[in-house]
């Protein structure tokens, strides 16, 4: 057996790799028609990784032509759905097969650490494009109970060309939340990846061609938002659109289809979760290491971070310094270490936002426990330490704004009713926790919180076979499980007259 590739070996490998950096479009790679370019950096270095294929609405169009010919031609539309798994479960195969370079890609295009892209995003894509294939042949239609004289079937068909537009921080796994159950379904899919993490995008969709599927069926449009993500969203000959990122430009892809064609529309939105300990929860090292995890993996840029602790009034000094012991072990490193577990923010800008809140929670009175700086500045690249403030007032910004960071806001409470109505107050509804060892309270809380998923004694746990998705501003829709498969299917009745 292979030794496991250390960190000279990463970076060796990530010297050799040849990128990819074209739009795939109809089967095949291809430059922007306009020939422009964006630059794709490293946010561990600064440097340029790679100069991608910047597409337009005209790229977009033929996209769309590529994926309604092959819709059209029912050449993936129309075969069997045992078929279908069948080419879904090599491509799941051919991922898998790649996935060291997958993960390297990953790691270099926006700064994780290559223990998570290698243990836990590449994976993950893996399986949900596998369970999706395992699971087409195995959905059964209805027949309504309409009586003797009739044969009435509820039957649900493929949309036809669906447009998936995915954030950055966790590029090749929400990517695989659209590619699974739309391509599952009989759909064509034209995919946006973001413009901070385009490369594993476009790197898997000539797997796919490999595992068999028609050309046409998958096509990568990499771009800006207000370019290649507008023109998707706002085209006519698009059926759906999906949509995984922040709140203000779902409301934006909202409005696009409502000005356009009224496509279907689900957004998978941010959050600002709330993680509740309440003091009677005996195990406080097992509470505390998931608070920790809970902020920290991924650098804090994960939408159902809990980023809001809280914690009951008594037992906020011991929870917090916990915390703040393991964060010691969590400091930002070279993300190509295989013993990182922090790695870079995904550029720049981003950085800089991050910061920004930490000034925020300064301003507005609230007391930093530890961390708020920018470190390993001598590495060209952007990464901040664990950072948490405590004495927060659900008020201010770093209460109720997604920092997608490593920055956590600690807010005491005395009652668990005021501890509902803190959790409740913000416009996000994404996941929320509460640890206690009384198992009323637990299902009291859980009833009352505003949230997709409500996490008893634990944080983030995590199957293919349960949805994801927010309440209120959290977004429309579900990802994941058999649920999904809703999104991306149209139901039709079908009346026969038996008389
Ligand atoms: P973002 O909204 O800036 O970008 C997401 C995608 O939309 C990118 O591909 C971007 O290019 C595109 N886009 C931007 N403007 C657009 C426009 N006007 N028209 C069409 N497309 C446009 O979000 P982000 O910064 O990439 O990702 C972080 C956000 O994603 C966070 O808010 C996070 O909570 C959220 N997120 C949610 C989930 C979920 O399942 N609910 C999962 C992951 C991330």
């Amino acid at each position: 057996m292979n030794a496991k590739p250390d960190t000279t070996s990463w970076h060796e490998r990530a010297r050799a790799l040849r990128i990819r950096n074209q739009a795939f479009i109809g089967g095949r790679y291809v430059d922007a028609a306009s020939g422009a370019t964006f630059d794709s950096f490293n946010p561990a270095t600064g440097e340029l990784l790679a100069r991608v294929a910047a597409c337009d609405e005209e790229d977009v169009n033929r996209a769309v032509a590529a994926a309604r010919a092959a819709f059209r031609a029912g050449s993936w539309a129309n075969l069997p759905p045992a078929k279908r798994k069948k080419v879904l479960q090599r491509f799941a195969e051919l991922i898998k097969r790649n996935g060291e370079e997958l993960a390297l890609l990953e790691t270099l295009d926006m700064g994780k650490p290559i223990r998570d892209s290698l243990g836990v995003d590449i994976p993950a894509s893996v399986n949900c494009i596998q369970w999706y294939a395992e699971a087409i042949d195995k959905v059964y239609d209805e027949v309504a109970p309409t009586g003797p004289g009739t044969l009435a079937l509820i039957t649900r068909e493929p949309m036809g060309v669906v447009g998936a537009i995915v954030p950055w921080n966790f590029p090749l796994l929400m990517a695989a939340w659209k590619i699974g159950p739309v391509l599952a379904a009989g759909n064509s899919l034209i995919l946006k990846p973001s413009e901070k993490s385009p490369l594993t995008a476009i790197r898997v969709a000539e797997l796919a061609i490999e595992a068999g599927l028609p050309a046409g069926v998958l096509n990568v449009v990499p771009g800006l938002g207000a370019t290649a993500g507008k023109a998707l969203a706002l085209h006519m000959d698009v059926d759906c659109i999906t949509f995984t990122g922040s709140t203000a430009t779902g409301r934006a892809i909202m409005q696009y289809a409502g000005q356009s064609n009224m496509k279907r529309v689900s957004v998978e939105c941010g959050g600002k979760s709330p993680n509740i300990v309440l003091a009677d929860y005996p195990d406080l090292d097992k509470a505390a290491a998931a608070a920790a995890a809970a902020i920290f993996f991924n650098q804090g840029e994960v939408c159902s971070a809990g980023s809001r602790l809280l914690v009951q009034d008594s037992i906020k000094d011991a929870v917090l310094e916990k915390v703040q012991a393991i964060s010691r072990t969590m400091q930002p490193g070279d993300p190509l270490d295989p013993a990182t577990r922090l790695g870079a923010i995904v550029d720049e800008i981003q950085m800089k936002r991050v910061l920004s809140f930490v000034d925020a929670g300064h301003r507005d009175g609230a007391k930093l426990r530890f961390g708020g700086q920018r470190v390993r500045q001598e590495s060209g690249g952007y990464f901040v330490e664990p950072t948490v403030f405590e004495g927060v007032h659900s008020s201010m910004t770093i209460a109720r704004e997604e920092i997608f960071g490593p920055v956590l806001s600690a807010i005491t409470f005395k009652t668990v009713d005021e501890a509902i109505e803190i959790a409740n107050d913000v416009i996000y509804g994404l996941v929320a926790a509460v640890w206690t060892r009384d198992i009323t309270t637990a299902h009291r809380v859980s009833r009352a919180l505003r949230a997709g998923t409500v996490f008893i004694n634990c944080y983030d746990a995590d199957d293919i076979t349960v949805p994801f998705g927010g309440f209120k501003q959290s977004g429309i829709g579900r990802d994941k499980s058999l649920h999904a498969l809703e999104k991306y299917t149209e139901l039709k009745t079908t009346w026969i007259d038996l008389s």
